[in-house]
């Protein structure tokens, strides 16, 4: 019998507002002093009033937008019963009726296809204050407590931890392009609690018969999301040929990521579908979009990661691969066309027409030589020295031939150190690339002559010798010289 893995995920996101979802405590609270962002709203004090906050909302239906989902115009809030210490209300502000957002989705890439992962729905909610667990006590801190969440979930579409990992990233790489979360799993700004069954069959009422179900949370990596999937696949694999369980009313668990010893663990088990006993919030009224105030926030949206990389292939030419790397976050993308932008006006200006190979030119330095100094320097793009313009100018002075490959590469480094333009690194340390036939021959001559045994045996068919006397010019010239006349240059002399 086959075990057909059914993996569903809800990725818990902070909006990234000035204030509270329902209250006006500052929702910037990372790194302050414990319970000084709190209020009798957020405080769970009895008789307080909470307000909804419209710019959540607001960037929640940008989020429904991006991934295709139908807005419900009639939304509101509802209560989720449950007691905890870091709920004093004893109940969440969440919704369950009327989600703001339904019936989405995304594509990922497996592979070389695209495939669709279904969203269930996106609701918007409160977060829970933050308990501290001391040796003989536990302290809460609320300033957590009322941060506006928007819950993502999707259709249990994935079957694998590979394919969990990349819905969980593109979700991030789209939220993040939208600029309405910072989603660091660190932080704990975006949260993923995949959901894993094994699929054994359809009952006769048409039922999934399934093992019983996993959920699992404090997962801390998007990589460790995919880690979580896969192990858990393993563990109830192995579990169902032991015991033969399947899912019941009662025996769905919630288990733990160990990032340590990389397994599941147990956190809770035999619970039911749990009730919740929700019940529409009272306090607050229900909310009705207008068609217009949509159509609003759809124009408001920027250019997304998709839709931007078949653009990059199509107006700049690049592969699938460069456009890929190029637009997996909005500031690398706005940087790569700036420097594209700065090209074709100095390209202009020089009658320059090639294009196409300034734009590949452009791309190659942005994701090889910046990528890898951005790696190992942690810089970001607006910290580097180097500007769009510089790139630009670099792949100028190339295609005029006015440097060679290898000084470009020298003189990138040096703008990386300085933030001077390439222009006038060049002029400065007279980098400027010697072609002139004569100048480059005087140098040849003087290479062979300090190398006569080389040429004797060049002469008796070692060709292979050819780059050695290339080298010694390049050295010679300190890499100024044009490595193709100075080829043609040492040929001709050797055949003399
Ligand atoms: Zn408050
Ligand atoms: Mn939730």
């Amino acid at each position: 019998m086959t075990l057909q893995p059914i993996i569903g995920l809800e990725i818990h996101v902070q909006l990234k507002t000035k204030s509270k979802m329902f209250c006006g405590c500052s929702a910037n609270y990372f790194g302050s002093e414990p319970n000084t962002h709190t209020c009798p709203v957020c405080l769970g004090l009895p008789g307080a009033l909470p307000v909804a906050n419209e710019e959540a909302i607001r960037r929640s239906i940008m989020v429904g937008l991006a991934l295709n989902c139908d807005v419900n115009m009639n939304s509101h809030f509802d209560r989720k019963n449950y007691y905890y210490p870091d709920l004093p209300k004893g109940y969440q502000i969440t919704q369950f009726y009327k989600p703001v957002v339904i019936n989405g989705w995304i594509e990922i890439e497996v592979g070389d296809d695209m495939k669709r992962i279904r969203i269930r729905e996106a609701h918007q909610e409160e977060d829970a204050a933050k308990s501290i667990h001391k040796a003989n006590s536990t302290l809460v801190d609320f300033n957590k407590s009322g941060v506006p969440l928007l819950e993502i979930v999707t259709e249990p579409d994935m079957t694998n931890g590979h394919e969990a990992w990349l819905y969980a990233t593109k979700i991030r790489q789209l939220i993040r392009y939208l600029g309405v979360s910072d989603c660091d799993m660190e932080k704990g700004s975006m949260r993923c609690e995949p959901t894993i069954s094994l699929k054994l069959g359809v009952d006769k009422e048409g039922g999934l018969i399934t093992t019983p179900l996993a959920e699992i949370k404090n997962i801390g990596s998007l990589k460790a999301v995919g880690k979580a999937v896969e192990f858990e696949i393993m563990r109830q694999t192995a579990e169902y040929e032991k015991t033969g369980e399947l899912a019941n009313e009662v025996n769905k668990t919630t288990r733990g990521w160990d990032a340590i010893k990389q397994e599941t663990f147990l956190q809770r088990e035999k619970e039911g579908a749990a009730d919740y006993r929700y019940i529409p919030e009272q306090d607050i009224p229900p909310m009705e979009f207008t068609e217009e105030y949509i159509e609003e926030i759809r124009a408001s949206l920027p250019e997304l990661p998709d839709a931007k990389k078949k653009r990059f292939m199509e107006e700049y030419g690049l592969n699938d691969y460069d456009a890929t790397i190029l637009t997996s976050t909005r500031v690398k993308a706005d940087w790569f066309e700036e420097a594209c932008k700065a090209v074709v006006e100095m390209a202009k200006e020089l009658g320059i027409e090639d294009l196409t190979k300034l734009y590949k030119d452009v791309t190659n330095w942005i994701n090889t030589e910046l990528k890898a100094y951005q790696k190992t320097h942690k810089v970001s793009f607006a910290d580097l020295l180097a500007k769009p313009e510089h790139i630009a100018e670099i792949s100028i002075l190339l295609v005029e031939k006015k440097i060679s490959g290898k000084i470009a590469k020298n003189v990138l480094a040096e703008v990386l150190e300085t933030g001077k333009s390439p222009k006038t690194i060049v002029k400065e340390k007279e980098l400027v690339q010697v072609s002139d036939e004569g100048e480059i021959q005087v140098v040849c001559q003087k290479v062979l002559d300090a190398n006569p045994s080389q040429v004797g045996q060049y002469k008796k068919g070692k060709e292979g010798l050819l780059g050695f006397f290339v080298g010694q010019v390049m050295k010679e010239t300190k890499g100024k010289a044009n490595p193709k006349v100075v080829n043609d240059v040492l040929l001709k002399l050797l055949k003399g």
